[in-house]
């Protein structure tokens, strides 16, 4: 398997001057260094070499973050009519689609992933996801009551926005869990103080120029780089945030809850998963055999929602894995912004290890290891896609959220519903699942028995801004997109009146 290191164009002068610039944290209308002088180095996944440096915030300048988001909205943000408010979002939302080319080339640059999934899917999403909501902010309403009691009665509910909210997000996807977090915020007429990851900070950091650009007052939207032991734990933990939003591991998002109980602010979290690709007997299988293979490999496998224990009819077993090896060792390897790349390298050495680690783990198990099985090349953080077959329910690839280019399998050999749905829920996580068939009614009956946030059928990693987001179980607290996003960052405020 051969990755390509020679074709990735140069960088576009402007992205460059903005890339090698001097980075700083956006702070109420100032961009700052850290209080602690302190920066962190962005690498490149495809070969590891420092491309930038960003501030390495930490305790201090979230308390200054936090007093700019404050001020914010005790002023000119709150007092601003929800139809000047839509304006501003519709506007951000245009100036994300006006700055593609940049917006892009920093998302694979950074984290890696092809450039033709960040500039024909992600950042059109993230603008979309801002349009969505620039829609709903005119449309949060409270409700009048017909109330029970004798007497004259006027009761009502206001809905108002939960205020200062701290929002932490991942690297798989830098742009959209932006969006998903920072769009229903701004809609709700809440102030954000937002961190994104460590490997990733380049593409928030100018957004948050755009932000200034659509001339949303000062303090609305302020962004902190650094570590997620510092900045973010002082966002988990801070007395004057009112809410803090996190997408990442489950492990963190237990320390982000425990944080949180000083001032009990609200907490919602999007966590990991282990997503069951469930192929019944007569499932179409090219359409199956595509799907499975994108379930597992889109995005390196860097996807909470990531298909990564298939259930197979065994009659279609042998057909469908080598369906999906095959696809797996067609996959053109290399850097993000080679816009041949289909599969680029994993975010970074960490996470290289960790999966490198769970399939020798899975080997050792006694799986059988059907292609891939190992770091590819010797440059760079890249995983050759692998299949595995013949897992058992107990080996770590099965029970452990790998976030990697890895699919892991095990044919069944009747259409029990009952039990494939437990073999399906055989895990502690709950964000998605998907079905593979044409049987409408297996359809309906499994969906209604997988415990997930998201079943998906015929179809896997499909999000659509209007659809709720999240998990069940040990996969998180709360929904993201659609209207209930609103709800995370709302909170209901009941006036009853007696009528003199
Ligand atoms: P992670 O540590 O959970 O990172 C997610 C975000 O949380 C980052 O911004 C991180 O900052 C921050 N963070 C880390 N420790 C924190 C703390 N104590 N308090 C507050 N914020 C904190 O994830 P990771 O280490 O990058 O990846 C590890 C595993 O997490 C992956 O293998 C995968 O299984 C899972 N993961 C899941 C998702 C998802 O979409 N559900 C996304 C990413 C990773 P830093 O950037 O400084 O770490
Ligand atoms: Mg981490």
């Amino acid at each position: 398997m051969n990755i390509r290191f020679d074709a990735v164009p140069p960088l576009d002068p402007k992205v460059a001057a903005f890339v090698g610039g001097k980075h700083a944290m956006l702070i109420g209308s100032a961009w700052l260094p850290a209080a602690s002088g302190q920066s962190l180095d962005v690498i490149d996944p495809s070969n590891g070499r420092v491309i930038a440096q960003v501030p390495a915030g930490d305790r201090a300048d979230v308390d200054l973050a936090v007093k700019a988001a404050r001020t914010a909205i005790d002023g000119p943000w709150s007092k601003m009519v929800p139809a000047e408010r839509a304006k501003l979002i519709w506007k951000l939302a245009d100036l994300i689609d006006a700055n593609v080319d940049m917006l892009a080339t920093l998302n694979s640059y950074e984290s890696g992933k092809p450039i033709g999934d960040s500039r024909n899917g992600e950042v059109p999403f993230t603008a979309e996801t801002f349009r969505y909501y620039a829609g709903w902010v005119t449309k949060i309403n409270g409700e009048t009551m017909t109330i029970n009691a004798p007497g004259d009665w006027h009761a009502y509910t206001r809905r108002e926005p939960v205020g200062v909210v701290g929002q932490i997000i991942p690297w798989n996807f830098p742009l959209s869990m932006l969006a998903w977090k920072v769009a229903p915020a701004l809609a709700a007429g809440c102030t954000i103080v937002l961190k994104p990851a460590e490997q990733t900070p380049l593409g928030a950091l100018y957004f948050g120029k755009l932000v200034q650009d659509a001339g949303f007052p000062e303090g609305v939207v302020n962004i902190l780089t650094g570590f997620g032991e510092t900045v973010g734990a002082a966002m988990a933990a801070h007395p004057d945030i009112d809410k803090v939003a996190f997408t990442g591991s489950t492990e963190v998002g237990r320390l982000i809850a425990r944080a949180a109980t000083g001032n009990l602010k609200k907490v919602s979290l999007e966590l990991g998963g282990k997503a069951p690709t469930i192929v019944l007997g007569d499932a179409d299988i090219d359409m199956a055999v595509a799907g499975a293979s994108s379930a597992a490999f889109f995005n390196a496998g860097q996807s909470c929602g990531a298909g990564t224990r298939f259930f197979v009819h065994k009659k279609i077993y042998d057909k469908v894995m080598s369906g999906i090896a095959e696809r797996a060792e067609a996959l053109k390897l290399g850097a993000g912004l080679d816009p041949a790349t289909e599969l680029g390298p994993v975010v970074s050495q960490q996470q290289m290890e960790r999966i490198t680690r769970l399939i020798s783990e899975g080997r050792n198990d006694g799986a059988e290891i059907v292609t891939g099985g190992a770091r590819a090349g010797d440059v760079g953080y890249f995983v050759k896609p692998t299949v595995i077959s013949r897992t058992r329910p107990d080996m770590s690839v099965i029970r452990e959220e790998i976030f990697g280019p890895v699919a892991c399998a095990m044919p069944f050999d009747d259409e029990d519903l009952d039990r494939l749905a437990k073999d399906a829920n055989d895990t502690e996580y709950g964000l998605a699942a998907s079905i593979w068939t044409n049987n409408l009614g297996a359809v309906h009956r499994l969906a209604a028995k997988i415990k997930s946030g998201t079943v998906w059928v015929n179809c896997h990693n499909f999000n659509d801004v209007t659809m709720p987001f999240g998990g069940f179980k040990q996969s998180g607290w709360g929904r993201e997109l659609g209207e209930q996003a609103l709800q995370l960052y709302t909170e209901t405020k009941t006036v009853a009146i007696r009528l003199p």
